[in-house]
């Protein structure tokens, strides 16, 4: 991901800002990428009784082209079967331009096709049929979390999660006050699914991240690394383990 963001600055005409700013407050703007009228009427119908701002496409070319210009959007509800071209490819191609939260929506609901769309870079999938109480919740989710996330470069910065406060300066991390023993490994591995608490980081993402390709395990290296931190911070709900996708940091409810 991070050789992504880096290539798609360099592309400054077209790139979108992170359009979420913090302390967004506002009415959240929705681009609904949907090609059924008669489910994209009753989305608009209850996002707006929600309070939200709607734009409505149906070809998932018109969705490039809103995702990627000046006033883009907060969230991205993308469709997977639209008429010119695969939602996939959609997501893939706006993911590699900006960093603006998608929420997948499909009829398409077994568990290859939410991988897939989440190793595209969707940050959530919903199956349709879905209530509204359920959308609405998926995107304030989505929200919260594009807005939780620390500014890039957090060198010297403390972060705290819940109980947990983590400081990559000095390397060292606490709960509740007490310092937690980690290893190097260990602590790079927290710190990285630290980035962007909730969010899914792929296990080949963490072995990329963490060991820099320097690696000779499978992917269980990773799985001997997250037993390991979840046993010392107490709680195995701090890192959630997707199924068939990858771990996500959170503090335990
Ligand atoms: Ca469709």
């Amino acid at each position: 991901m991070e050789k992504i963001r880096a290539a798609s600055a360099q592309l400054s005409p077209g790139w979108c800002p992170r359009t979420l700013r913090k302390g967004h407050n506002g009415p959240v703007r929705i681009l609904l990428v949907e090609d059924d009228a008669a489910v994209a009427a009753s989305s608009i119908d209850g996002l707006t009784a929600l309070g939200h701002q709607t734009e409505h496409v149906m070809t998932g070319a018109a969705a490039l082209e809103a995702a990627t210009r000046f006033d883009a959007p907060d969230v991205i509800l993308l469709d997977l079967g639209l008429p010119d071209m695969d939602g996939q490819e959609v997501c893939r191609r706006i993911r590699a331009l900006c960093e603006t939260p998608i929420i997948v929506v499909s009829a398409r609901g077994d568990e290859a096709d939410r991988v897939i769309a989440l190793e595209l870079g969707a940050d959530d999938y919903l199956v349709k049929p879905f209530g509204m109480r359920e959308l609405a919740a998926r995107i304030r989710a989505v929200v919260r979390r594009s807005q939780a996330a620390p500014a890039p470069t957090s060198a010297g910065t403390v972060q705290e999660i819940g109980r947990l406060t983590i400081d990559r300066r000095t390397q060292r991390v606490h709960l509740d006050g007490a310092e937690v023993a980690l290893t190097a490994k260990e602590f790079d591995v927290l710190a990285y699914l630290a980035e962007d608490p909730g969010a899914v980081r792929r296990r080949n993402e963490i072995l990329e991240h963490v060991w820099e390709g320097h690696w000779y395990g499978a992917t269980k290296t990773v799985d001997a690394h997250v037993a390991a931190i979840r046993k010392k911070l107490g709680d195995s709900a701090w890192i959630e383990a997707v199924r068939g996708v990858g771990f996500r940091l959170g503090a335990p409810e």
